[in-house]
């Protein structure tokens, strides 16, 4: 829980707990309509991310897997 929260509790209660109600509510509907996210792949070699399987555009081999790429092949940097 990050600081400035825990002063808005504290401050204004009533307002935060709606502001968390409000942020659940949308993260439910969110999770009933994202059902037809599209599928991504990535390349297990260089992390290329496509929206299908089959054979890296880059490294012409079947090494695609599904999911994002995780971070050491993506190259994501520190900031956040
Ligand atoms: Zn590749």
């Amino acid at each position: 829980m990050s600081i400035v929260h825990t002063l808005k509790k504290v401050v204004d209660p009533a307002r935060a707990r709606e502001e968390q109600a409000e942020q659940e509510k949308r993260q439910q509907e969110r999770r009933q309509q994202g059902a037809a996210e599209p599928e991504l792949y990535h390349c297990r070699v260089c992390g290329r991310e496509v929206a299908q399987g089959g054979y890296c555009p880059d490294c012409l081999s079947d090494t695609m897997r599904p999911g994002p790429a995780p971070p050491e092949l993506s190259g994501g940097g520190g900031g956040g």
